[in-house]
């Protein structure tokens, strides 16, 4: 078999992720790579938490990247919060909210689940009728914008119940960093993992994390050990640093970190609240254009993601022909329908540099050029 360099095909990534990546991050990933304890390697990795700081809203310092994607940022805020025996309610409203039910096992909690339907947000109420019918759960999980159903749920609300009942809070931020306002000490959340796939425009495979004062205090008290080496985030800020010298860790991935500064100053030159707006812009676009071809939305107004619309299949419509086809004929990628939704939606992302005026023209000419 002959094997050569592998050159990928120019695709336009409108569906969940990862999506296209900004040129300035990629010219940034092909810089010279230098050792990961080098001087200018460190500075660069403060300014990476700076510019996350940012980002997140946040004035933490235990914020950082963890080289490795957004799973394994959540299996961190869960394995380093959790101790066997502590309850936790998990809220559940899609597949992401299933995967944080599997790490409180994992990681030997008491699970408490709150359910809401696919395509709906997470209920308040009923989190507030788990939370006194629990009186000693100690943590409360929710994914912020459930990518399997693009919902939106009310973090803000979400975060001050699990406070009101003594509980910390950890949030599931994949999809929402950079795409939807979010505001971590204001709203006082105390564990918060992304990824740099979506809203970011970087490269996949890294996870910003951030850990309140109490969250952290909660990590240092601990009776046992965390169970993943990898991932104890006592160790790994030895290595993020703080005050302290920074000490070698693991190998960080010095390139992918390069990509994740380069995407973290663009949106810091953008401005929060630009980004926020430019998704907000892109999504009534394409939400019209999507109307005009007779495709629905599956999810209320009101707590519809920007960033990740979801849409039912047209009746009689093949959902894997259209797809090849828009991938063969148009290089373009939309999303399918994940879990429960498996051919039922197609997830239209709208994220970081992908939420542009001519990937909205090309996806509605696509659809429409297919369709008919
Ligand atoms: N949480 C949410 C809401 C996600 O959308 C994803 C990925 O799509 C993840 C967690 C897992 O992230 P990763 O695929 O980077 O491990």
């Amino acid at each position: 078999m002959s094997i050569s360099s592998f050159y990928p095909p120019q695709r336009i990534l409108m569906g969940p992720g990862p999506t296209d990546v900004h040129p300035k991050v990629l010219q940034a990933l092909s810089r010279p790579t230098i050792g990961h304890l080098d001087p200018a390697f460190i500075g660069m990795m403060d300014e990476v938490r700076t510019l996350l700081q940012y980002a997140f809203q946040t004035e933490n310092g235990c914020t950082m990247a963890v080289s490795a994607p957004g799973s394994a940022g959540m299996e961190a805020c869960f394995v380093n919060l959790i101790e066997p025996g502590d309850k936790v309610v998990v809220c559940i409203n899609g597949v992401f909210g299933n995967r944080m039910a599997e790490n409180v096992v994992r990681s030997g909690g008491q699970l408490v689940k709150v359910e809401d339907d696919w395509g709906r947000p997470v209920s308040p109420d009923k989190l507030e009728e788990a939370l006194k019918a629990h009186p000693d759960a100690r943590i409360v999980a929710f994914v912020h914008a459930e990518t399997s159903t693009g919902v939106l749920s009310d973090a803000k609300k979400l975060c001050s119940l699990a406070k009101q009942h003594n509980c910390l809070s950890i949030v599931d931020a994949v999809t929402s960093l950079g795409g939807v306002p979010l505001f971590v000490d204001d709203w006082g959340i105390d564990a918060i993992y992304s990824g740099t796939q979506k809203c970011l425009s970087s490269v996949p495979g890294i996870s910003p994390v951030s850990f309140s004062d109490a969250a952290v205090a909660k990590i240092k008290g601990r009776k046992t050990p965390v169970q993943s080496w990898f991932l104890d985030q006592s160790l790994v800020m030895s290595y993020w640093g703080g005050k302290q010298k920074r000490s070698y860790h693991h190998t960080a991935p010095v390139n992918a970190l390069y990509a994740v500064h380069e995407s973290l100053l663009n949106l810091r030159e953008e401005g929060l609240s630009n980004a926020w707006q430019r998704h907000a812009e892109q999504h009534e676009t394409l939400r019209l254009g999507l109307e005009k071809l007779g495709i629905s939305f599956i999810v209320d107004e009101a707590c519809r993601l920007p960033q990740l619309n979801t849409v039912a299949i047209p009746d009689g419509v093949d959902d894997e022909t259209v797809r090849s086809r828009l991938l063969d004929h148009y290089n373009l990628e939309i999303g399918s329908g994940l879990g429960a939704f498996t051919g039922e939606v197609w997830r239209i992302g709208l994220m970081g540099y992908g939420a542009r005026a001519e990937n909205v023209a090309l996806c509605l000419r696509a659809l429409e050029e297919t369709l008919n």
